[in-house]
């Protein structure tokens, strides 16, 4: 099974994931390292109604507490309220390396590097849809998070624009 994320799949964009959700994705990601010095999700499922992200933490000391859970989500909802154009721009691999992690890239993803931008919050490379102003993505929402054999998991979703 493959287990990258819709941002790893450079080459092939998935069909059925929505773009709002897709677009906090990025944002949650961001916030994840922001916070916790996280990696960006190594799984995520994307759906309409309700999505989840995993993440990878050794040091079980370090997963987000109850507290720091409503700053994170809060933080989300910070970015997206903020009305941040998001964009994108196509660059050699050499350049994206500059500005965003392409160890996780795909060994056969093309040299061209499309990178997507939320404002000035986050930039990663990924070929995926996106909406063009956060102001399109609602109200982010935790649902419920759980931690598994080195695996943090947080369900979410957005509300109010789809
Ligand atoms: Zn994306």
């Amino acid at each position: 099974m493959n287990k990258q994320t819709d941002e790893n799949k450079l080459n092939v964009p998935k069909k059925d994931y929505c773009t709002p959700m897709h677009t906090a994705e990025h944002i949650l990601n961001q916030a994840m390292c922001r916070n916790f010095g996280s990696d960006r999700a190594f799984n995520a499922h994307i759906e309409a109604k309700k999505s989840k992200c995993d993440y990878h933490f050794n040091d079980s000391s370090k997963i987000p507490t109850t507290e720091a859970l409503i700053v994170l989500e809060a933080e989300v909802n910070d970015i997206i309220s903020r009305n941040l154009e998001v964009t994108s721009r196509i660059v050699t691999r050499e350049e994206a390396a500059k500005v965003a992690d392409l160890s996780r890239l795909p060994k056969d993803a093309s040299e061209m590097v499309r990178l997507v931008f939320v404002g000035d919050y986050d930039v990663c490379p990924c070929i995926g849809t996106h909406v063009s102003n956060t102001k399109e993505i609602g109200k982010f929402r935790i649902i419920s998070t759980d931690f598994n054999d080195g695996v943090f998991r947080i369900r979410w979703k957005v509300e109010g624009k789809i």
